[in-house]
This record gives structure tokens, C-alpha cells and sequence, in this order.
């Protein structure tokens, strides 16, 4: 009988793992999991569902060009012109920079939304590595959505810059539209198959456990590390941006989770403590919005060993110690598009957790360098970071402004590793 993994690969012993297998063993297979008592089904016709998806995006209204939409999956070309028509009508804190191109001639496109000046504290984001994960598109468009065309959003691109890339595998992105709906990797030709897992190939225990050296497997991780432009081109941007990027975020689906470092070791990073608190933050924020529960740990502990994966990269190999991978709430890489509205506005409220939690770099109110040198508000944060200190590696606390209604926010950076800990940066400002 031949089946196929169909979700994530295969997870560690006693995880669920999803299956996909032909109609002609649908049968056996049913009688097979009845007689060991296993009795989900997820999807009863795969191929219906793939036709349903892809009906109900004939029946959405052709989108203008320069347009977005959140009811029906874009396609390339459409999510280029939108972030180009962005660029075009907001010059003074969008660009569009092409950062390479895909194998096949594709154009990657990265997104900066910042006030301008340099060297600032940066979030850094890519999505669509893998080409099936149709849900990542819309997502990685909303926030940029967000942050450009409500002015309310304007604060968070004051002291951190965003630089975010869509679709970093637009080759495979288009194929699963005009061909192979499920297709992850990459086109890259080999001798046999095409294709490599992207995320499976950076340079960070490269074709280690959970990666393939077989070029007919979904992990496949390429003749060498680095070898798909895809690949390179984020690694080019994240060395070049590595003092300034402190939180690194590769968007996929599915599952529900967020994923910390490592996924070759279920030894945990160094900085776990806050990752967990970080990744807390993001997970309450999102509950908040419709109950959504995603877990929270490490990818070999929480899904299954991986070697050469973006965000281990980015940690272990570009030394950027925030780095996540999201895998965002669906149970199929077939998508009802009813379902993109609520997920990419729940989601947007994690990245929102996300970027208040990142301190911007030194900086100061000027109505407070002028009166008081600063002083007695720098009193004020390390009296709010004392209450807080036994936490030990506390970067984000939030104050009441004295004598004024409004609501100020500091935002302290420490040392984590420091036992006495000292404050390094702060900042103080008026979110109104
Ligand atoms: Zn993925």
C-alpha cells in the first residue's frame, strides 16, 4: 500500500503525523486503523478538497492590479504589484528592493518599512520557502498591510524596522498553482527529481537528522548547503543585517506552534528562558483573539528532528538569538480561504506581541534629555524593572506616566545572562 506523509513529516514516536494514501488502499488503510483503535480523518477526499479550494477562488472577483485580497489566494505577479503600488505610494517609509532571483528568473522581493536612518534595531521575516503553504502568503501581506495602511500602526516602524520577505520560494509558489498543488520544495532540477527543501538547506548541521540526502524526498537537502538561490538570498541579507536584525520569524504551515532552536538536538539553546517567555507573549496575544492555542518549544521537542533549517541558521549560524519558526493554525495545506481572514488577524496580533517586546536601540524623548537630563525617568524605569527583577531578564515593562493620564511605556534592555543585572538601553514614549 503505498501512502504518503502528507502534514509535516514524520514526528517523534507517539506524535500525530498526518496520511495521505490512494483511494484504491482508502479501504485497508480505514481497517488498518480501526484494528489499532486510530480513527482520525482530517480531509475524506483529498482531491475534492484541492477542487473545492480551487473553485471557490474562481468564483472571488479578479483582483485590480495593485490590489490585495484576504478572501482568495494571490498569485505571484499580484502580490508583487501590490507590494510595488505600497512602495509607489508610500516612498517616505516603504521600499521594495529585489534581493535575487529564483531559480527559474523569478524576482524575490523584501519589503522595508521604516521612518529611515540606519543601523536600527530590525525584525527580519520570510514566508512561502515552502511553496505549498498557501495561508503564509496572506499572512506575511497583512502585517505589511497593517503597518502601511493604518496610520494607528505607525508607532511600529518608529525605532524597528521591518524587512520582510513574502515569498522567498515564488518558483514553487507558482507550480503548486498551475500544477502540483502540493509541491514544497523548490524547481531546481536533478537527475532524477527536482526540487530541494529549502528548509533543509542552510548551512547549520546541513543534512543532519531529519533531512534527506535522497533528491526524491520532500526533505531533501540538497547536493550541498546553500545551494538554491532561495537560500542564498536570505542568508546574503540576514549576514549583511545581523547587528541590527534581534528577531528573525520564517513563516509556515501547519500546526499551531511556535518553534524555538534547536531542530537537531533536544538540547536547548541558551537563551530558552526568554524564548519561552517571548513565544508566551506571542501565543496569549493571539489567544486572545479567537482562542487560538498554539504550543510553544523547540522543533526537535514539540514536531520532529530537522537539520538546515532557517531559523536554527539564523541563530546558530548569523547569531541572531530571537529566532522562531511560526507554523500557523490550519490542519491541511488546502486552505478554505473563509478561513484567511480570522487567522491572518489573530496572527497579526502576535506580531504585534512580538515587535513591543524587541527594544528599540538608545533613545530618548527630547522633552527629557532638555528638563531633567533624563534623570528621575530613569529612576522610574529601573523602580519598574526592580519590581520585575527577579525575572532576571526583563526587557519590556510597562508604566503609567506620572502626572499625565496617558500611558507611557518603557522598554528595558538587559542583560539576560547577568545575575545583577544592569540596565543598558532604555526608552521612554507616549503611545497616547
Ligand atoms: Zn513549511
Amino acid at each position: 500500500m503505498k501512502i504518503s506523509i502528507f502534514g509535516q513529516e514524520l514526528r517523534s514516536l507517539n506524535a500525530p503525523v498526518d496520511i495521505m494514501v490512494s483511494p484504491q488502499a482508502q479501504d485497508d488503510f480505514l481497517t488498518l486503523l480501526e484494528a489499532y483503535k486510530i480513527d482520525t480523518v482530517l480531509i475524506n477526499d483529498v482531491e475534492e478538497a484541492i477542487e473545492e479550494e480551487s473553485r471557490s477562488q474562481r468564483v472571488s472577483p479578479r483582483l485590480a492590479r495593485g490590489e490585495v485580497s484576504f478572501t482568495e489566494f494571490m498569485r505571484y505577479d499580484d502580490i508583487v504589484a501590490y507590494l510595488e503600488r505600497l512602495a509607489e505610494e508610500n516612498p517616505s517609509f516603504v521600499t521594495t528592493e529585489v534581493v535575487g532571483r529564483s531559480f527559474e528568473g523569478r524576482d524575490i522581493y523584501l519589503v522595508k518599512i521604516s521612518s529611515g536612518g540606519s543601523n536600527k534595531t530590525t525584525i527580519f521575516a520570510e514566508g512561502t520557502i515552502h511553496a505549498r503553504e498557501w495561508i503564509v502568503p496572506p499572512v506575511a501581506l497583512y502585517v505589511i498591510n497593517q503597518l502601511v495602511e493604518d496610520a494607528n500602526n505607525s508607532y511600529m516602524y518608529q525605532d524597528i524596522d521591518w524587512a520582510i520577505i513574502p515569498v522567498a520560494n515564488p518558483d514553487g509558489y507558482e507550480f503548486s498553482h498551475y500544477d502540483a498543488r502540493l509541491w514544497r520544495k523548490t524547481r531546481t532540477p536533478g537527475t532524477i527529481c527536482h526540487g530541494t527543501d529549502p528548509n533543509r538547506n542552510f548551512d547549520f548541521n546541513w543534512r543532519g537528522i531529519g533531512a534527506s540526502s535522497w533528491q526524491c524526498d520532500e526533505t531533501y537537502a540538497g547536493h550541498a548547503p546553500f545551494s538554491e538561490p532561495e537560500t542564498q538570498i536570505i542568508r546574503d541579507y540576514v549576514l549583511e543585517h545581523k547587528d541590527d536584525i534581534k528577531l528573525y520569524l520564517a513563516i509556515h504551515s501547519y500546526g499551531q506552534w511556535l518553534l524555538h532552536p534547536w531542530g537537531h538536538t533536544l538540547e536547548e539553546p541558551e537563551n530558552v528562558a526568554e524564548l519561552k517567555e517571548l513565544g508566551a507573549l506571542f501565543a496569549d496575544a493571539i489567544y486572545a483573539v479567537n482562542g487560538t492555542e498554539y504550543v510553544v518549544g523547540s522543533t526537535a521537542d514539540v514536531l520532529y528532528y530537522a537539520s538546515g533549517v532557517g531559523n536554527d541558521w539564523a541563530a546558530g549560524g548569523a547569531g541572531i538569538d530571537l529566532s522562531y519558526t511560526i507554523e500557523l493554525p490550519i490542519n491541511s495545506f488546502i486552505v478554505d480561504p473563509e478561513r484567511i481572514v480570522p487567522i491572518v488577524e489573530e496572527t497579526w496580533e502576535g506580531f504585534k506581541a512580538l515587535h513591543d517586546y524587541i527594544p528599540g536601540l538608545v533613545m530618548t524623548v527630547p522633552a527629557l534629555e532638555k528638563s531633567h537630563a533624563g534623570k528621575m525617568e530613569v529612576d522610574s524605569v529601573k523602580e519598574v524593572f526592580q519590581r520585575s527583577e527577579e525575572k532576571h531578564n526583563v526587557k519590556y515593562a510597562q508604566y503609567i506616566g506620572d502626572g499625565d493620564s496617558k500611558t507611557s511605556k518603557a522598554t528595558l534592555d538587559v542583560d539576560p545572562y547577568n545575575n545583577d543585572p544592569k540596565i543598558i538601553h532604555y526608552k521612554l514614549c507616549n503611545y497616547g
